[in-house]
């Protein structure tokens, strides 16, 4: 039988550099917890880490240490053991695979970086429901475990258009964060700090926007997997210089290979659109399964997700409440089928592949007919993959290769 051709992989020069700097991020972490000069500040992904930086926290996010222990097939081992302290099987596998990770006294970070024994004890844990509960119970047992106050925004959902009504609530819960925040950390407010790091995190925002956007071009310079693994700094980094001269210089090299007419995926033959969450443990397999079939999978929901186009430094907790209420997770099937629709046409999308997350219903949407309407509304064929973020237990490989296999045949034989 002919061994199947491996597919070259593009390497992205500027990778390098962001490995520099996350490095860094983690030291400095690592650093404020053992020289106890500066507080630390949990925050969920989408959470207002903007607030918690102008107060002269650092701020952590566990979804960034979660991902990596799915990243690096670790999550699998380390869920039984938050399930055995009642935390189920069926709820977010960061959730268990961070909590797991923790009663097992493990981090990936250790492997990583040397000198780093553990996660960054945190004086303060702040949560944002935008995307889910289960940050809510995720962060409410770490605060117990570590004596920490808990500090949450309790955001709408569901919400078809974000009114002036929905962001008035959650810029007052963002400002009544302020009074605790500043005992917390010692520090006074100052709106000023504020008005910088929200214009930091903005110019962060166009310049992920600008990166992602270069996908539109065919061929596209960079695939979804690519995406989620430059997604870093936007994520930990954003309302710092850091980040935002990271992505210049990742533009920068993205241009050129659009210039160059350097695709991601040699030969490009079909576009195909991410919903829904990564399955971290197997992005290099996904990246090759999708090149060898010269499909280049160029945008996601999950990557776009760090995009705040809302931030105004003029208007500071206004224009953070919207942007905060405006992510694609908050919203009603109504808004997101516009949304996807946009980005179809956007990125000259072939098919789309719907990832059904069995930990992480938030992220999953094939469950309610969306994929059938907008396929109705586009005549963009659809493919559902059953999986997990972290749970490797919840994905089948050959069910998955095969079924990617009969779609990019459906796609051959619809061009
Ligand atoms: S959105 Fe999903 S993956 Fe993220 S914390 Fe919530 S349940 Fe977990």
């Amino acid at each position: 039988m002919a061994e199947e051709k491996k597919p070259t992989r593009k390497k992205i020069m500027a990778t390098k550099e962001m490995g520099r700097i996350m490095a860094d991020y983690y030291y400095e972490l690592d650093s404020a917890v053992k020289n106890k000069d500066k507080k630390v500040a949990w925050c969920s992904s989408v959470g207002p880490a903007e607030v918690l930086r102008s107060m002269g926290f650092y701020v952590y996010f566990p979804e960034n240490h979660s991902a990596m222990l799915g990243s690096k097939r670790l999550a699998t081992d380390l869920i039984p053991y938050a399930n055995a302290i009642g935390y189920s099987p069926e709820i977010c596998s960061y959730l268990t695979a961070d909590i797991g990770a923790y009663l097992k006294k493990f981090t990936p970070l250790s492997q990583a970086f040397e000198r780093i024994e553990s996660v960054p004890k945190p004086d303060v844990l702040v949560f944002n429901t935008n995307q889910c509960r289960d940050v809510q119970d995720w962060f409410g047992w770490f605060a117990h475990e570590f004596k920490a106050p808990l500090i949450g925004v309790h955001t709408h959902r569901g919400v078809k258009d974000v009114s002036k009504t929905h962001v008035k609530s959650i810029a007052a819960q963002m400002q009544e964060m302020i009074e605790p925040l500043e005992k917390i950390s010692g520090n006074t407010f100052d709106k000023n700090e504020l008005k910088k790091t929200l214009s930091l995190s903005r110019e962060c925002s166009d310049l992920w926007k600008k990166v992602l956007d270069t996908a539109a071009a065919i061929p596209s310079p960079l695939t979804f997997f690519d995406g989620t693994i430059q997604m870093g700094p936007a994520v930990v980094l954003r309302g710092t210089q850091h980040a935002v001269d990271y992505y210049k210089l990742l533009l920068t090299e993205l241009i050129e290979r659009v210039k160059n007419h350097e695709g991601a995926v040699d030969d490009e033959r079909f576009r195909l659109y991410w919903e829904g969450m990564p399955i971290w443990g197997r992005l290099r397999d996904h990246s090759e399964l999708f090149a060898v079939q010269k499909t280049c999978v160029v945008a996601s929901t999950y990557c776009n997700s760090w995009i705040f186009s809302a931030f105004d430094a003029t208007d500071p907790f206004i224009s953070m409440a919207r942007a905060y209420t405006e992510l694609f997770i908050v919203r009603s099937d109504e808004a997101k089928e516009k949304y996807l629709e946009k980005m179809i046409d956007f990125f000259k999308i072939d098919g789309m592949i719907y990832h059904d997350a069995k930990t992480c219903p938030n992220n999953s949407n094939s469950r309610y007919g969306m994929p059938q309407r907008l396929e109705e509304e586009t005549g963009v064929p659809s493919l559902i993959i059953n999986g997990d973020l972290n749970d490797l237990r919840c994905l089948s490989d050959e069910q998955t290769k095969t079924n990617i296999e009969a779609f990019i045949e459906q796609l051959e034989e619809k061009k």
